[in-house]
């Protein structure tokens, strides 16, 4: 089942042959081609491999907001990480989110986004979440007048992105840069890949490569539908809430995309098994049939997998124990920035410049981290 942003038309890429790659890249999404464009910049000879297609999985799947942060509220952060690295932490994201906006082109728009309260308790939270971004300089509007819902921040430099045209445009941009992209090709063993320095950026899809760290990053399955397009203009940007549960948008086309309910059957969603299914389907369907009043045909139905860490931080540096591999995911459902920006910090570390905030996210952490400590 493809999803509506890997379904546009789009002009098959150049081939280019890497002999005797320095850098192997495992994964062709979001994060395997930024650090393939780092690399490639820094003059290294690189070959991606990817089991289906560039974007092919969850970079060409989502839900298409990118949005800066990571995948906690920001006053949790600052509670978890301390003001001065979630500050820190942030501001990088923003950084990073520009720079995207930079490549882009037409594959992002910066629309802004809405983070909704659902109910009173969740005004609440996200009331605590802007007042923490207000008072570390962060830009955020509150918004009181969000018909039908108690209130929502708005996030002005948030952007919407068409994320599998994205991702084949950075890709496009790496193979002019001379980097070799192998699709339809999985790699079953480290031992079949000949270079000194190996990336595993596969982010929540099981690569079988990871060692101890296998099965860590917990694959999480979301399930998307696009409707028919209507003639009326209701949401302007991304707009997300129930704790990040339900996300939506409106395209400009007209069509409205809504991803979400994995509460409806949670169990059942930890699962790297790309499968839709109904309870959550149906679950969507209603859900979008009410915030416009009326049930709409839905064209599309598609999952994809994403990677859920128990604290919430990415993963990136090198393999414990294992001194040839790399891994950088583990974005717990917040991939579009923060793979861009963990592709280009993990080259960089492989290249021997290792950004000070890596030290949050080092994949060591992952064998001590039980569901007991958050
Ligand atoms: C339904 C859904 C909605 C989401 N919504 C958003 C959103 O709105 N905003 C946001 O920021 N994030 C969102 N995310 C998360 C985001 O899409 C991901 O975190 C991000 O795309 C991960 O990118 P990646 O490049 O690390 O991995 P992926 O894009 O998942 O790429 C990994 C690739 O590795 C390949 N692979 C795996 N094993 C092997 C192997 N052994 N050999 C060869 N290839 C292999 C796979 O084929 C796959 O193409 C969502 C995710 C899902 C599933």
């Amino acid at each position: 089942m493809s999803s509506w942003w890997l379904a546009e038309e789009t002009p098959p890429l150049a081939r280019v042959l890497v002999d005797s790659p320095d850098v192997e890249i495992v994964g062709a999404g979001i994060t395997g081609i930024s650090a393939a464009l780092t690399l490639a910049a820094a003059g290294k000879r690189v070959r991606v491999h990817d089991a289906r297609e560039v974007a092919g999985g969850a970079s060409g799947r989502n839900g298409g907001f990118a949005l800066r942060g990571g995948a906690m509220a920001y006053d949790k952060a600052r509670e978890w990480l301390g003001q001065e690295r979630a500050h820190e932490f942030w501001r990088l994201t923003e950084e990073y989110l520009d720079r995207l906006a930079a490549l882009a082109g037409d594959a992002l728009r910066r629309t802004g986004s809405l983070r909704i309260a659902a109910d009173d308790d969740e005004r609440e939270e996200i009331g605590a979440e802007y007042e923490s971004l207000r008072e570390d300089g962060f830009a955020a509007e509150w918004r009181d007048d969000v018909p039908r819902f108690a209130a929502a921040i708005f996030h002005p430099d948030d952007a919407a992105v068409q994320p599998a045209r994205l991702v084949r445009r950075l890709a496009a941009r790496a193979i002019e840069a001379g980097v070799e992209v192998r699709e339809h090709h999985r790699v079953e063993s480290l031992d079949e890949l000949e270079t000194e320095r190996v990336l595993v950026a596969t982010d929540g899809y099981p690569s079988g490569l990871l060692g101890g760290l296998e099965g860590l990053i917990i694959p999480t399955r979301g399930q998307m539908i696009a409707t028919e397009p209507i003639a009326e203009r209701l949401f302007d940007c991304p707009h997300y809430g129930r704790h990040g549960f339900d996300y939506w948008q409106q395209l400009p086309d007209g069509r409205i995309t809504a991803g979400g309910f994995r509460d409806f059957a949670l169990d059942s969603e930890f699962t790297a098994d790309e499968v839709t299914t109904a309870p959550i389907q149906d679950a969507l369907e209603r859900f979008v049939a009410e915030l416009v009043g009326r049930p709409l045909r839905v064209g599309q139905r598609w999952a994809g997998i994403f990677g859920l860490v128990l604290d919430f931080l990415p993963v990136v540096g090198r393999v414990p124990g294992d001194e040839r591999t790399w891994v950088a995911g583990g974005y717990s459902g917040h991939g579009n920035v923060l793979g861009f920006m963990c592709g280009n910090l993990v080259a960089k570390a492989m290249l021997g410049d290792e950004h000070p905030l890596l030290g949050m996210f080092d994949p060591a952490r992952l064998l001590q981290l039980d569901a007991g400590e958050i």
